[in-house]
């Protein structure tokens, strides 16, 4: 495991969004002093806003944006894409391949701003949708992307993002990091406005339903689609483990809970925090993805000895929270995230 000097200048691409805003934070907590956080949304949008890191707001689609982000960069986060939960990335295709010129253009301008290392999230979405038909699904091994059939727009632009990073370490050298990110949840996330992901909107439809006086929920799908979620304090500790271990040098690894539930299973302990029962209502015809997907960590436990292990209970429970106050507080008239 390499140490990082906390006076190198480090990069954190799509700060304004959930995780990387997230990752800024761990990074000031640790006593780095030289962040910069870039995102192309206005600073009065950032979800999060760490005093003393460097807040730039450009769209790294341009190459010129990301030549001057890298200026002088010793690590690089490039956490920056357009995208949001089923009911986007279903919908919203092209925006989602055209992220490719966000990494394309990040990873180029770090090599030649001389950097050390580079991150890229990839997702759970590279791998072959073929393997995903069933809800009793075996975890997704890395090898598992290869024969390729990824999610149509979103899984293949990660994935051949994910191809850019391997060809920098092979062929010119720079060490890349590169972390399959399955579902992650927590504060500070998208919770409501057709980007957010599952957690978090039933949180919300539970929130609202319970302060409506509404006695059902709306549901995507049957419900017994299956998946795992991952905390974000979880990932955050895990971006740094996998972008420093040099045992994981340009290899793909999955950054995720191994802990399956299905949607049904989700929306109890959801009902269950808000103290309510409510009637189902499964929308058959709305985005719900594959039928079941997990993540097989022996890889991560194999190599950093550790994998995602915040209880699911735990972590939504801090997260309904979160977005209870946020619900009230736009009830209420104030300011809230997204
Ligand atoms: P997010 O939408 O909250 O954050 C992404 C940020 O990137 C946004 O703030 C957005 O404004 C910014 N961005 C988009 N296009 C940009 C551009 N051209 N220039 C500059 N900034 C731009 O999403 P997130 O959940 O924080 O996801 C972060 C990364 O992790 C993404 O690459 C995503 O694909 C990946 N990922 C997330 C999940 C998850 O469950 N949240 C799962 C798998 C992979």
């Amino acid at each position: 495991m390499s140490e990082t000097n906390k006076n190198d200048l480090i990069v954190v691409a799509g700060a304004g969004g959930f995780i990387a805003g997230a990752l800024v934070k761990y990074f000031a907590d640790r006593g780095f002093t030289r962040i910069r956080a870039v995102d192309k949304k206005p600073l009065p949008e950032w979800y999060q806003r760490v005093p003393g890191a460097e807040c730039l707001c450009l769209d790294l689609s341009h190459e010129e944006h990301c030549r001057r982000v890298c200026e002088d960069a010793t690590e690089v986060y490039n956490l920056a894409a357009d995208m949001g939960g089923m009911g986007f990335i279903e919908r919203f295709r092209i925006e989602c391949l055209r992220s490719i010129l966000i990494n394309t253009h990040m990873i180029e301008a770090a090599y030649r701003a001389g950097a050390q290392r580079y991150f890229f999230s990839s997702s759970a979405c590279v791998y072959n949708t073929d393997l995903q038909k069933d809800p009793k699904v075996r975890g997704l091994k890395e090898s598992d992307a290869y024969p390729a059939m990824a999610e149509r727009g979103y899984g293949w632009e990660k994935l051949m993002s994910e191809m850019f990073c391997e060809e920098y370490w092979h062929e010119r050298g720079m060490k890349t990091a590169i972390a399959r990110f399955h579902n992650v949840y927590g504060p500070y996330g998208t919770w409501d406005g057709g980007r957010e992901k599952a957690p978090a909107a039933i949180c919300r439809k539970v929130i609202e339903a319970k302060d409506r006086g509404i006695d059902s929920i709306e549901i995507w799908g049957d419900g017994n689609q299956t998946r795992s979620f991952m905390y974000i304090d979880d990932c955050t500790r895990g971006i740094d483990s996998i972008m420093h271990s040099d045992d994981l040098t340009a290899t793909p690894i999955n950054l995720g809970s191994s802990e399956l539930v299905s949607i049904n299973e989700l929306v109890n302990i959801a009902e269950e925090l808000g103290g309510v029962e409510l009637k189902r209502d499964y929308r058959l015809d709305a985005p719900q993805g594959v039928a079941g997907r997990n993540s097989d960590n022996t890889m991560i436990q194999k190599i950093l000895g550790w994998e995602p292990d915040t209880p699911l209970r735990e972590g939504l429970a801090k997260t309904y929270v979160w977005i209870e106050r946020q619900y009230m507080d736009r009830k209420a008239g104030k300011r809230t995230v997204v």
